[in-house]
């Protein structure tokens, strides 16, 4: 046995959870001393390197020019949202992935959660935990349909935004020239964030595609084609 990938997977999202950036670096390190497959003797940078790329295509984590950018629900780069827990900072990723981020920790009963609205630029800030959506009259907008979120899921997350309101999302869709997607309230995104990463820090994780998501979308009351329903 060389390196064992659910061992690299693994080490990026405890990374990840733990507020560090992972890079190739980081991970041969961890790799050597804390793994549990994998054979220490066999890590090094280019091994990392090939775990890395199938992971990337699995899709468990996004490369761009080599490096790891994203681990959903966590990411490397600004896609517009920080997430502040007890005693950890993170880019949050897309509101979808910024809201499951309490739900996947057990140490973060609740973060806050921060953006701008990209309708008019006023801060936004909500406390998100377990147990009820936060309360809020300001809408999600999701550009991409669950169709084509992975054929460029940078751009599909860097525009998956909360607004004040509709008014706001609608003066978005004109400056920016694009289609509307689908707006939902707070409680929605919430529900849509509670379940959809679970098991994702557990080995042996299995995880879901948004194609073949129908069922899951629905039960938070989701609709519409663009979900596939
Ligand atoms: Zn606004
Ligand atoms: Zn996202």
């Amino acid at each position: 046995v060389g390196i064992d990938l659910e061992d690299v997977r693994l080490a990026v999202m405890r990374q990840y959870a733990a507020g560090i950036l992972p890079s190739t670096a980081s991970l041969a390190a961890d790799l050597a001393t804390d793994a549990t497959t994998t054979d220490p003797t066999t890590v090094d940078a280019a091994a990392v390197d090939v775990a890395l790329a199938e992971l990337h295509e699995q899709r468990h984590v996004v490369l761009r020019d080599g490096e790891i950018v994203m681990a959903h629900p966590f990411a490397s780069i600004p896609l517009g949202f920080s997430v502040m827990g007890r005693s950890t900072l993170w880019w949050g990723g897309c509101a979808w992935d910024s809201f499951a981020i309490p739900h996947l920790l057990p140490d973060e009963p609740d973060v806050l959660v921060a953006t701008r609205c990209p309708g008019c630029d006023a801060p936004l800030a909500w406390v998100v935990g377990r147990e009820a959506p936060p309360a809020g009259d300001e809408v999600a907008h999701f550009l991409v349909p669950t169709a084509h979120i992975w054929d460029d899921v940078v751009h599909t997350c860097g525009n998956q935004r909360l607004f004040c309101g509709s008014a706001c999302v609608d003066r978005w869709l004109a400056a920016t020239g694009n289609d509307r997607g689908d707006v939902f309230d707070l409680a929605t995104l919430w529900r849509l964030a509670r379940g959809w990463y679970a098991g994702r820090l557990d080995r042996g994780y299995v995880r879901r595609e948004p194609v073949a998501a129908r069922e899951y979308f629905a039960s938070v009351g989701l609709s519409g084609p663009f979900w596939g329903l």
